[in-house]
């Protein structure tokens, strides 16, 4: 029998009980500190108890995974906390396609990445002295938008990289990624693509909630204007979104796009969940900063089925689910090895 397994964090529960569900075998590498909590979800199976998840990658977990023809589920916790080596080094099969986790880390093979796929991107700037307008500046990999800042122009942006090197939250030797600033509506779009059906599914939307930025919202600009606090854009949680329905046809385009751009620069290709992140401006004209080549967390919000799957299943069906129900499939037809890498 097939085992799902998952790191425990970030979506961990919705894939497991997901996977459950559909009547798998559930796996958790779970951290000893957060054992308790876990223990609470009955529908996991079997728990690996790790003292931290770079353990995932030694003989001894290895063999355990193998022990029960695991497949494991990727998501932002082991992009965040495992090096691109790391995780291509994984032996256990990996749901999706790990070669395309380097190109979600790395910043410049994801802008190549998003211009193969001809999504409208924000621009990017090459050095401090080109800000010109309101840029964003981001740190290297699934950062969380932790450490992130915006700046106006040189000036700004060396004082608050200088700020946050000062209070240690990034490092003087980091490179920063600089972006323009795109103002608008956040949305992040999730797909499923099948490559056992070779079909495009779109499952949702969300937005994330983040902080310090938002909290800045609720505060008068007189005491903004006296604050000197650089403001971060850590993710705290997400919340539901409906699009405009004359915005769907451009969302299923943007999404094959990237599939078709995928297959194309990384074989083989974007199998499994995947996000296109960005803003719609005043025009409805959507910019996408970012793409998640996995399951994002934002899915969590639709572990009872979101909008969009209820009109493509006559079921409640949550993207951990989605993922089961797929790995189900491929092995009962011998095609695993079509969705794993
Ligand atoms: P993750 O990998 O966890 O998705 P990340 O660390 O790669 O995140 P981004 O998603 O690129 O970071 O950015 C974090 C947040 O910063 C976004 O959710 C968004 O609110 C904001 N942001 C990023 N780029 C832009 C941009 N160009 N314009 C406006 N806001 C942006």
């Amino acid at each position: 029998m097939t085992s799902i397994a998952t790191l425990g964090s970030h979506c961990s529960l919705q894939v497991l009980k997901g996977a459950k569900d559909e009547g798998l075998k559930t796996i958790l590498v779970c951290e000893k500190k957060r054992e308790k909590l876990y223990k609470r979800f009955p529908f996991i199976d079997k728990m690996i108890i790790v003292d931290s998840f770079k353990e995932v990658l030694d003989q001894k977990c290895q063999s355990i995974l193998e022990e029960n023809n695991a497949v494991l589920i990727p998501h932002g916790t082991l992009v965040a906390q495992m090096s691109s080596e790391e995780i291509e080094s994984i032996k256990t099969p990996v749901f999706g396609n790990k070669w395309i986790l380097r190109w979600e880390s790395d910043r410049e093979m994801k802008e190549k990445l998003m211009r193969e796929a001809k999504l409208p991107m924000p621009e990017p700037v090459t050095d401090p002295s080109q800000i010109e307008k309101l840029v964003i500046v981001k740190r290297q990999g699934a950062a969380g938008g932790k450490g992130y800042f915006m700046a106006a122009n040189k000036e700004d942006y060396n004082a608050k990289r200088n700020q946050l090197i000062s209070e240690g939250i990034i490092s003087k030797d980091e490179t920063l990624y600089i972006q323009e600033y795109a103002a608008g509506v956040l949305a992040y779009l999730t797909f499923f693509y099948s490559p056992l059906r070779e079909e495009l599914e779109f499952f949702g939307v969300d937005q994330r909630h983040e902080s310090d930025i938002e909290g800045l919202g609720r505060i008068p600009a007189e005491q903004q204007m006296k604050s000197n606090k650089v403001p971060s854009f850590n993710v705290i949680g997400n919340s539901p979104l409906v699009l405009r329905e004359s915005l769907l046809d451009e969302v299923y385009k943007m999404g094959e796009n990237f599939v078709e751009a995928a297959k194309r620069v990384v074989a083989p290709g974007m199998n499994g969940p995947f996000c296109i992140e960005g803003v719609y401006d005043e025009n409805a004209k959507f910019k996408s900063f970012e793409f998640s080549a996995r399951i994002v967390a934002g899915s969590n919000i639709y572990m009872d089925g979101s909008p969009y799957y209820s009109l493509l299943f006559n079921e409640t069906m949550s993207m951990g689910k989605r993922i089961a129900r797929e790995i189900k499939a491929a092995t009962e037809s011998n095609q695993l090895d079509k969705i794993t890498t």
